[in-house]
Order: structure tokens, then C-alpha cells, then sequence
């Protein structure tokens, strides 16, 4: 009786740790932790996983990661990985598509504005960092023309900023995050699309070990499930996985930054018209038409196998059939695009880059490149146009300028690249708070000029009053948590009479007063000298 009983206990303390134990599977990223990879974050946190019995972990990637290689190596169980998956497929990788995230790629190329350079093949000679297995941006050069070999490949580090001001002309990346650190640190670039030329392949996409897959399919389907769901949770509660990932993935990394991530793959999803985790048969075949038209697959490889149950088994065909027919209208346009592009290329490259030639030109010669406020040229055009205009119904006119004080102590301490974040955000904080008929404008090193017509609602002393307060109100974060305040001296003329360029000297006068007395204060110059003086 008593030897029944503790076997009877032993069965339940079995049982109840194999219910505990949960399968260990591991999900190998192909970069560092970001939006990019926000449905698992969503999942796991969810209790997805858990909820099938499934103990999760993720490894984060980098630049030097191959998901494939790690997982093919017995590293992980899943990987996360992207349209080259049908090359390594082919090659013979045992690797499986459990499911594609992205609908479109957010691969690119980024090139310095600075390098001059107008298309693909304005790369021949030139410097391109390319991260590892990024086959599409290949594919891309190859589809473009370039010759093989003729472009100087150099390791990609992850660092746009840092790539483009040691003078690498080009760098492969991600339109959901290499973007908008440029545009933070204010370096001029250009981006050239795959999809321009008809080229539209998938973007970040789960796979699994094919040997894993054969013996427990059943986990394979839990964790596509899971993740797809964790996706869905993610676009529709952004803010919240955005602190999370802020928490627990990736400390330091700013929100704004993340937003803009998150932005960018809602639209490479297209989750509002195709269900997350939708691929298509037709699709990976157009996919590896176009790398085996750049010579970097056989053609007509049988993709047969390629994807994890590509029709869930007990499920209606006829869903399948109908978007089955409409992805493949979707990739007939692809390929007609694919073939027109061929066709016009020239020409089409030729408008084009006379077009961005004379943007680029135009905006140049009127745009400062760090602020993008209008530059001293383009200010006095437009003041003084300004000016006619108010002396022709009869209002007064006015200028404010405005010098950051101690500002070489900011560049001295911090370093230019700091000073230059804080130039960036005086001018953004002070078009912020410029009312809209004023012109603001950077005139000089950390100058500023306003110009506006004195019946502005308040009066130009209420507008000054606001710049003023705006940029002593700056907590500038220049990097590594060190936050920059600062302050301006502003100098205010203004008169009916005056021309533009004495109201600017007076203005300026006063403005130097201000600085004499402290700095962040406002000081308005007097009596208006009249534009000719009557000889004596
Ligand atoms: P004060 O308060 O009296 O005006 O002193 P200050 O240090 O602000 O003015 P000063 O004229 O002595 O120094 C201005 C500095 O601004 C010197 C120059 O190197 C720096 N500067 C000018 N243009 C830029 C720029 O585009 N980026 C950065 N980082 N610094 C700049
Ligand atoms: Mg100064
Ligand atoms: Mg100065």
C-alpha cells in the first residue's frame, strides 16, 4: 500500500515536471536588437510562446552574423533572415521559409551627396560597404549593369555616419534605420531602390533548420504562429513594445529613432492588405529569377521544398487560390516594370540624374546643409523682398539677430560634431517658434536673422522674446547622456524707413550690447537711422 502510494507520487511529480519543462528553441537575429525584430519581443512578452509550451530565447545578430551559417552550424533553431534565403536554399543549405515578415525589403544604397554619384554604376572605382549577405543589394548592382568586381567593397560596420565621414562613397542599409541617423547627424545622402528597377524581394523573413523541422513540425507551427501573432500585437500597441525593447533589448537606443523604425516596416508589412507572415510560391520564383538572371543562382532551380507546409494541412484551398492569382498579377506587373526598366534604362537614368542635378543645385545654393534653414544668401533675398512689400502697404519691418553665446566653449568641450547637434537644434527650436510670416534664417557660424513685418501679432520684441525663450529652454543631447543647455544674445531693429542692410547693422549693434551685458537677453536698437541723410 505504502510502496503504491509513493509511486503514485513519483507519477505526479513527473508529470507535473514534464508539464513545466518547456522546449528549449532558439531564434538567431541578423542584427542588433531594434523595431526590426519587435513581434518576437511582443510574443515573448505576451506569454505566446509559453502558452504553446515553448521557451523562447532570441540571439541577437550584427554585422558579422550569418543567420544562416548559425543555424545550419546546429546554433540555433530559427534564424531570421532574408530573400537570399533562396540562394542558400538552393546551394543546399537544410534550411526551410517558415514565414516572410516584410513584404517588400528595406534593403537600399545610401550614397554621400558629397560623392557626387548618380547611379549604380557611377560606383565603378568608387567605395561601397557592404554588410554580409546582403545578395539583393548585389543582385541589384548586377541587374544595373556594374561589372563584376569593379567597385571596392570595404567592411560595413553598422555606422553610417561614421562610414560616410571616413569618405566611403556608398554603403548598403536599411531604409528603417541607417536614414534617420544621417538625417539626425545632418550628412546629406541619396537612396537608390531596388524596387526602382522592378526588383521586389521580400524583407526580413523566418526560417527554420530543415532537420529540426522533419522531427517536430509541431513546433515549428507553434512558433510561426506565435511570432505572427506577436507582429500583429506589435503594430497595433507600438508605443508600448518600443519601452519594452527601450528596457529590455536595447538601452540608450531613442525613441525617435525607434518610431521612425517602426514607421518605415508598417509600410515594407503592407499588414493592413496582406496577412502578416503571406508568401507566395510565384513570388520566391520571381525572387530567384532575378538572382539568377544576375548570374548568382542556376537558373531554374526547382523551388520545390523550399517553404515549411506551404498549405497548412485541413485548410480550404481556395483562399490560397485566389491570393495565389492575385500575387501573381502583382508580380506579372513586377516583371512588365522588370522589363520596361530594361528597355528605357538609359534615358530613364539620363532625366533622372539631370532632375536630382538641378534639385540638388537649386537647393544647395539657398539651403544651409546642417540646419536646412535658408542660408545668409537666400535671407537677404527674400528680407528684402519682404521689406518692398511692407513699405509698398506701409508697415514697419523688423530684423532679430541672434549669436549663441560661449558657443566655441560648446565645440572646445564637447567637439564640433556636439556643436554642430546643437546648431541643429537652435535652428529647429527656433523655426518652431518663429510665427509663420517671419523668415528665419542661419546668416553665420551660430548666427541667426529673423526678418518679419512689425504687425506680426505681439510685435517683433514678443517674437524675440519666444527665440529667446526657446533656446535657453534646449537640453541638446550631444551623445553618451551628456546634455548641452545654452543660451543666444538677440539684437532687434526695426523701421519703416530703414533699408535692409542698415536695420542688419543695427540690429547687429544692439545685438552685441546684449552680448556685453551677459548674454540671453534681448536688447532693441534705437532711433532708426533714415535711409539718406539730407546733406547739410
Ligand atoms: P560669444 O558668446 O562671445 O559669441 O562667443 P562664441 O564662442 O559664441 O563666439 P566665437 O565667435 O568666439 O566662436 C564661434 C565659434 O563657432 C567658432 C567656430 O569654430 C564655431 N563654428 C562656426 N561654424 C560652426 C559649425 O558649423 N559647426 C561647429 N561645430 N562650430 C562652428
Ligand atoms: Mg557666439
Ligand atoms: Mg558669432
Amino acid at each position: 500500500m505504502g510502496a503504491c502510494l509513493a509511486l503514485v507520487l513519483v507519477a505526479l511529480v513527473l508529470s507535473s515536471a514534464a508539464a513545466l519543462a518547456q522546449d528549449i528553441v532558439r531564434v538567431q537575429l541578423k542584427w542588433t536588437h531594434q523595431f526590426q525584430f519587435a513581434g518576437l519581443y511582443a510574443a515573448l512578452a505576451q506569454g505566446y510562446y509559453r502558452d504553446a509550451g515553448i521557451d523562447l530565447r532570441i540571439l541577437e545578430g550584427g554585422p558579422e552574423v550569418d543567420p544562416v551559417g548559425v543555424v545550419t552550424a546546429g546554433g540555433a533553431e530559427f534564424g531570421i533572415g532574408n530573400s537570399s534565403l533562396v540562394i542558400d536554399r538552393t546551394a543546399g543549405a537544410p534550411i526551410l521559409v517558415v514565414a516572410p515578415i516584410f513584404q517588400h525589403s528595406p534593403f537600399v544604397i545610401l550614397t554621400r551627396t558629397e560623392a557626387g554619384l548618380d547611379g549604380p554604376r557611377d560606383l565603378v572605382g568608387r567605395r561601397l560597404a557592404l554588410e554580409a549577405h546582403s545578395a539583393e543589394v548585389e543582385a541589384y548592382l548586377k541587374t544595373s549593369g556594374v561589372p563584376p568586381g569593379s567597385i571596392t567593397v570595404v567592411p560595413h560596420t553598422g555606422n553610417a555616419v561614421g562610414l560616410f565621414a571616413e569618405g566611403v562613397d556608398a554603403i548598403s542599409a536599411y531604409t528603417t534605420t541607417e536614414p534617420f541617423d544621417l538625417l539626425v547627424a545632418g550628412v546629406p545622402f541619396q537612396m537608390w531602390s531596388p524596387r526602382e528597377i522592378g526588383i521586389d524581394f521580400y524583407g526580413d523573413t523566418l526560417f527554420v533548420d530543415a532537420r529540426f523541422a522533419a522531427a517536430r513540425p509541431e513546433t515549428v507551427r507553434a512558433v510561426r504562429e506565435a511570432t505572427l501573432r506577436g507582429w500583429a500585437y506589435a503594430l497595433r500597441h507600438t508605443g508600448e513594445i518600443i519601452e519594452l525593447i527601450q528596457r529590455q533589448y536595447a538601452p540608450g537606443m531613442s525613441r525617435q529613432k525607434l518610431e521612425f523604425e517602426a514607421n518605415d516596416i508598417r509600410r515594407l508589412m503592407l499588414s493592413d492588405i496582406v496577412d502578416i507572415g503571406y508568401g507566395s510560391g510565384t513570388r520566391w520564383r520571381h525572387i530567384a529569377d532575378v538572382f539568377a538572371e544576375a548570374g548568382m543562382m542556376p537558373p531554374d532551380a526547382s523551388l520545390a521544398g523550399l517553404v515549411f507546409e506551404e498549405r497548412p494541412p485541413g485548410q480550404p484551398l481556395w483562399p490560397y487560390v485566389s491570393l495565389a492569382a492575385a500575387v501573381t498579377l502583382l508580380v506579372a506587373a513586377a516583371l512588365v516594370a522588370h522589363r520596361f526598366y530594361r528597355i528605357s534604362r538609359e534615358l530613364r537614368a539620363q532625366i533622372e540624374a539631370r532632375r536630382r542635378l538641378e534639385e540638388e543645385l537649386t537647393l544647395l545654393a539657398r539651403t544651409d546643409e546642417l540646419t536646412r534653414l535658408p542660408n545668409r544668401r537666400h535671407f537677404l533675398s527674400v528680407a528684402a523682398a519682404q521689406l518692398e512689400a511692407c513699405r509698398a502697404v506701409g508697415t514697419g519691418f523688423a530684423v532679430v539677430v541672434f549669436d549663441i553665446d560661449h558657443f566655441k566653449a560648446i565645440n572646445d568641450t564637447h567637439g564640433h560634431a556636439a556643436g554642430d547637434l546643437v546648431l541643429a537644434a537652435v535652428a529647429a527650436a527656433g523655426r518652431a517658434a518663429a510665427p509663420a510670416t517671419a523668415v528665419l534664417a542661419r546668416t553665420g557660424g551660430e548666427e541667426f536673422a529673423a526678418a518679419l513685418p512689425v504687425d506680426t501679432p505681439g510685435g517683433p520684441m514678443a517674437v524675440a522674446e519666444r527665440l529667446r525663450a526657446a533656446v535657453s529652454r534646449l537640453e541638446i543631447d550631444v551623445g553618451g547622456g551628456v546634455l548641452v543647455r545654452t543660451t543666444a544674445s538677440f539684437g532687434l531693429a526695426d523701421g519703416a524707413a530703414a533699408s535692409l542692410d542698415a536695420l542688419l547693422s543695427q540690429a547687429d549693434r544692439a545685438m552685441y550690447v546684449a552680448k556685453r551685458a551677459g548674454g540671453d537677453r534681448i536688447e532693441q536698437a534705437g532711433e532708426p537711422e533714415p535711409v539718406e541723410r539730407t546733406a547739410v
